[in-house]
Formats: structure tokens, C-alpha cells, sequence
């Protein structure tokens, strides 16, 4: 673990251990805690005549697996905002969030711990679909032919759309 080796507001080294309920890293010279918050990523649905959309990875984690579009929300953004840019920025789709269907969390990533936020996107246009930023292909598969997904998380928010759909 080297990324938090050092303070960010003074450059001592850090020390890892009990702090205020929890093991943290904190500098002991100026007292700054380091928080290692779950990352909030918008996990996106966007289903057309029966059909989901995927995203061919371009980078690792997962690189060469199919999955879901989507990313971590940014600094100054709405869940909803984050889900729009990154739904241009992998598919050259414009979106709207229709619906929150749940959150799936996966801990000890190379990103720390990450909170996906699954959301179910309507597009209204659908012919300027070019896959774009971290994706190598962008494609619409049918809902019951779907390939292996590279996270369990996706395999779950998946799963809640489709209990939702049934239901
Ligand atoms: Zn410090």
C-alpha cells in the first residue's frame, strides 16, 4: 500500500492504525486524516427494444470484458450528471436517468472501495451510438443473450433490472 505513504498536507509520513472508530492513515505531525471513502460510480442501464447496452472495456480493470457503461461520479457532480457524461463520453449517447435501481458495493479494488450506483438511463436517439473514451466497442446485445460481465456488480445491477421488469 504506497499511495497514502505520505501526508498530503504536510509530507510527513503517514501512520496507519486506530483513529476516531476506525484504522485510518493519519500524519502525526499535523494530525490530517486520510480518508478512504467508497468511490461513488455511475452504473448505467440503457435498454432499447429489448436490448442492453455494453461497452467492450479498453483499460484495466477488466480490459477486453464486456460492461456496463458508466464511471466514477466527479468532483461537483450529481449522480445524474456523472451518468450523462460518461454516457457521451463511452457511447456518443445523450441520456436521461429514469430511475435509481440500487447500489452494489465492491471493497479492495486498485481504486479502494467502490459504491456502484445502478441507474436506468432512456436515450431518446439512438443512431449517433460510436463507442468513444475507454471503450472499444459499444453495442446493443438482447436482454436474455448477454455475454459474461467483468464485475460481479454489474452481473447484480443487471439483476435488479431485470427483477424490476418482471416485478
Ligand atoms: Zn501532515
Amino acid at each position: 500500500m504506497g499511495y497514502l505513504e505520505f501526508c498530503s498536507n504536510c509530507g510527513e509520513k503517514n501512520q496507519f492504525g486506530e483513529k476516531d472508530g476506525n484504522k485510518r492513515y493519519f500524519c502525526s505531525q499535523c494530525s490530517t486524516i486520510h480518508y478512504e471513502n467508497p468511490k461513488p460510480t455511475a452504473t448505467l442501464i440503457c435498454m432499447h427494444q429489448n436490448q442492453l447496452l455494453l461497452v467492450k472495456r479498453a483499460v484495466d480493470p477488466g480490459k477486453g470484458m464486456w460492461g456496463l457503461p458508466g464511471g466514477f461520479i466527479e468532483r461537483g457532480e450529481t449522480p445524474e450528471m456523472g451518468a450523462q457524461r460518461e454516457l457521451l463520453e463511452e457511447t456518443n449517447l445523450q441520456g436521461s436517468v429514469s430511475n435509481l435501481l440500487g447500489t452494489c458495493s465492491h471493497f479492495n479494488t486498485v481504486f479502494g472501495d467502490i459504491l456502484l450506483m445502478g441507474m436506468e438511463v432512456q436515450v431518446e436517439d439512438w443512431s449517433t451510438l460510436k463507442a468513444g473514451d475507454d471503450a472499444e466497442e459499444a453495442i446493443l446485445f438482447p436482454f436474455d443473450e448477454l455475454p459474461k460481465l467483468a464485475f460481479p456488480c454489474h452481473e447484480k445491477i443487471v439483476n435488479m433490472y431485470r427483477q424490476k421488469s418482471l416485478s
